[in-house]
């Protein structure tokens, strides 16, 4: 196997995976649909919401965007939010961030409905993940779990270091890689000597957001290595991993763009399938 994981694969597996689903879910007389809430003006968003309309209509999933506008009522964004709740024939329900500045994500987060909520940002569904009895994921944090399991590596008692502490991805990262029963240390801007820490890493998950920063003084030889980071530096995209750098001393490194970025799209509509299907449970 290259070094280089071939991400494009694991997500043609996963797209042919969940098909299968989607074909169950329509033989029940269920039509999968889920609604994006659109409140920035951000060129990315539209890359980004795009993206996610092309891979659920691929799929034969509806997906309706709602776009608000600048000078919206966080009221009538929460009453939307409790509409689309109540709507039968709604399965899912995407706040697209970030979001105005006068907009409060937690307090708007939170209104979604659990079994509505398909990026995994709800605080209840969140604590699933933490306590370890999660029927959901948060996107791109279980986008990596399938890379990593398409390694077929025995995980158990292995070391895992995690360079970033968000919400969205290095905290329930890390409890994924616990339940895994891995070693798990988390590093933020305030760890003191990184690099000590990473060099430890069986496996090191980069996600901190600065480009090409971990290079191959960061990095245990034959580490597997997982970039998160989507970065722009002179005009091209990058990750948080310096990818050449690190090549010679690797076992295996996600690239990007081509790596993790790829499969969260898929894990929105793999959380979509898995609530409907607890709900026709
Ligand atoms: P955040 O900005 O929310 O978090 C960055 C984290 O990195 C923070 O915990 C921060 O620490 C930590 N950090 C910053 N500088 C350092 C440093 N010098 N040493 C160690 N840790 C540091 O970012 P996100 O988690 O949202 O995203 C991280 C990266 O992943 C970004 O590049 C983002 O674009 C990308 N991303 C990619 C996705 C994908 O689909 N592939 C999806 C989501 C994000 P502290 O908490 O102390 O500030």
């Amino acid at each position: 196997m290259d070094k280089i994981i071939d991400v494009k694969k694991i997500l043609n597996q996963e797209i042919e995976k969940l098909k299968q689903r989607i074909e169950n879910i329509k033989e029940k007389g269920i039509k999968p649909r889920f609604a994006v809430i659109i409140a920035n003006k951000l060129e990315s968003t539209k890359i980004y919401v795009r993206n996610k309309k092309k891979v659920a209509t691929d799929m034969g999933i509806i997906m309706d965007e709602y776009i608000l506008e600048e000078n919206v009522d966080s009221k009538d964004v929460i009453s939307l939010i409790k509409r689309l709740n109540e709507d039968d024939n709604i399965h899912g329900i995407l706040l697209q961030l970030p979001l105005f500045n006068h907009l409060n994500e937690n307090t708007l987060l939170e209104v979604i409905s659990k079994d509505k909520d398909i990026d995994c940002f709800n605080p209840y569904n969140l604590g699933k993940v933490f306590i370890g009895d999660a029927k959901i994921y948060p996107c791109t944090p279980k986008g990596i779990m399938t890379i990593l399991d398409s390694l077929g590596e025995d995980f158990t008692s292995k070391k895992a270091v995690v360079v970033g502490r968000s919400n969205i991805v290095g905290k329930p990262i890390a409890s994924m890689l616990l339940k895994k029963n891995m070693t798990v240390t988390i590093c933020h801007s305030k760890t003191k000597n990184l690099k000590e820490e990473t060099q430890k890493a069986d496996v090191l998950i980069c996600a901190c957001g600065i480009p090409n920063y971990i290079t191959k003084e960061y990095i245990k030889d034959g580490a597997i290595v997982i970039d998160v980071g989507i970065n722009r530096k002179d005009s091209k995209i990058v990750g948080d991993v310096d990818t050449e750098d690190c090549l010679e001393k690797v076992k295996y490194i996600t690239k990007v763009p081509g790596g993790v970025g790829l499969m969260t799209v898929c894990s929105v509509m793999d959380n979509l399938c898995s609530l409907i299907e607890e709900k026709i449970k």
